[in-house]
């Protein structure tokens, strides 16, 4: 990777305490990997960017994944109250991509209904699909893994 790349990194990954329930999840695995390949890491959290409250009520997504999402064909829900927050989760993933417009790859947070790659929250329990952010990356040709899979890759 050249110095002058640049990664999208979920914020939480690297410390920042904006999880839905007011928490980080710092990955040694994930700083190590970033140290190793170089250039600028971009760090966001999509939720907040879209206007989300931290703490705020878990959410997920229903009748389809993110890329059905962003086509219109499922929405993004509240998990306790069914509430839409459809539009919080677009507008930030959109605001993400805005800090690094040019990002050459992505490091998610596996699972989320924002950053999940592969896999997320949808209608209540962990399904085949990406999450919003990571839908709207993989469109633009950024390629995405998550905290889980970069062992793996090396
Ligand atoms: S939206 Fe992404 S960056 Fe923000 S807390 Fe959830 S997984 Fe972490």
């Amino acid at each position: 990777m050249t110095a002058s790349a640049r990664t999208l990194v979920s914020a939480c990954l690297l410390g920042r305490t904006c999880r839905y329930d007011g928490q980080s999840k710092p990955s040694p695995a994930v700083s190590a990997w970033l140290a190793a390949h170089g250039g600028q890491v971009v760090a966001v959290c999509p939720e907040e960017l879209g206007g989300l409250p931290t703490p705020r009520p878990a959410a997920w997504l229903a009748g389809g994944d993110g890329a059905a999402v962003r086509e219109g064909r499922a929405r993004v829900v509240r998990g306790h109250d069914g509430g839409d927050v459809t539009a919080a989760f677009l507008a930030g993933a959109q605001a993400a991509l805005a800090r690094a417009p040019d990002a050459t790859a992505a490091v998610l947070k596996a699972r989320s209904p924002s950053c999940g790659c592969g896999q997320t929250w949808i209608d209540g329990r962990v399904q085949g699909g990406d999450g919003v952010f990571a839908a709207l990356l993989r469109a633009r040709g950024v390629p995405v893994t998550t905290d889980e899979d970069l062992p793996a890759r090396g």
